[in-house]
């Protein structure tokens, strides 16, 4: 699929718009808009569109399944991008995923940790990571990210892994829950992750649809797919 110009009119276009809300969130939270990073979520989209984003400023960008990732990071490796692995992480890929991922925000289990760092000593590099955190109620089966009482041990084992660097926070709002009662909830567990991670400043949350309440909170980068690229729905 090559680009047409009306796509690149399109992203030109969608992308503007939402680092207008970053800013305007940002400045509305009293922070500096550069205070917070933007990662466009590419994901189920080409190729030619993260390298359209890369010719529109885009530094970051964020996939969810390996295959894919691996794919388009392959595909786009002269454009000199970050690559963000954000997706649930299977322990038999996650080797893998070090070869390519600058930053995995989706660590959410000790057994992740040796095998990421075995896939970043095989390839020579240092991996950032990302803790994601469950912000389900309590009491609830959460699926995606770690229990909150279990991040001291998961951050203890990344701080200690040297192919690792220890970065930060990554969480997404339950569907089912008011983003802002959720993102307080996060606040709270990152002031007492700080506290005793206080390098580890990153603070990834707000997608297309929540992205101001992320940032009222101090998310530092938000992840934002369809705001930017459009419905993933009948895409692929
Ligand atoms: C898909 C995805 C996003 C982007 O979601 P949009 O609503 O399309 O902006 C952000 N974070 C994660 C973890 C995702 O899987």
């Amino acid at each position: 699929m090559t680009a047409s110009p009306e796509r690149a009119e399109q992203l030109r276009n969608r992308l503007a718009e939402v680092r207008d809300r970053i800013a305007r969130a940002a400045t509305d939270a009293g922070r500096a808009p550069d205070d917070v990073a933007l990662v466009v979520v590419t994901k189920f989209f080409p190729a030619s569109d993260v390298r359209l984003l890369a010719g529109l400023g885009v530094t970051d960008v964020g996939e969810n399944r390996h295959q894919e990732a691996e794919a388009k990071a392959a595909q786009c490796a002269d454009l000199g991008l970050r690559w963000h692995f954000i997706g649930g992480l299977q322990s038999n890929k996650a080797a893998a995923v070090a070869h390519y991922a600058d930053v995995v925000e989706s660590v959410d289990r000790p057994a992740l940790v040796p095998r990421l760092a075995r896939g970043a000593a095989d390839a020579g590099r240092v991996v950032e990571v990302l803790l994601q955190v469950s912000l389900d109620p309590p009491g609830r089966d959460h699926r995606f990210g770690a229990d909150p009482t279990g991040l001291p041990a998961l951050a203890d084992e990344v701080a200690r892994t040297p192919e690792l660097r220890l970065r930060g926070l990554m969480a997404v709002a339950p569907l089912d829950d008011d983003p802002a009662l959720a993102f307080a909830r996060l606040a709270g567990i990152r002031a007492d992750f700080l506290s005793r991670h206080p390098d580890a400043t990153i603070l990834s949350a707000g997608m297309s649809g929540d992205l101001e309440a992320a940032i009222t909170v101090g998310a530092t980068h938000v992840r934002v797919g369809s705001a930017i690229l459009g419905s993933r729905v009948g895409v692929q």
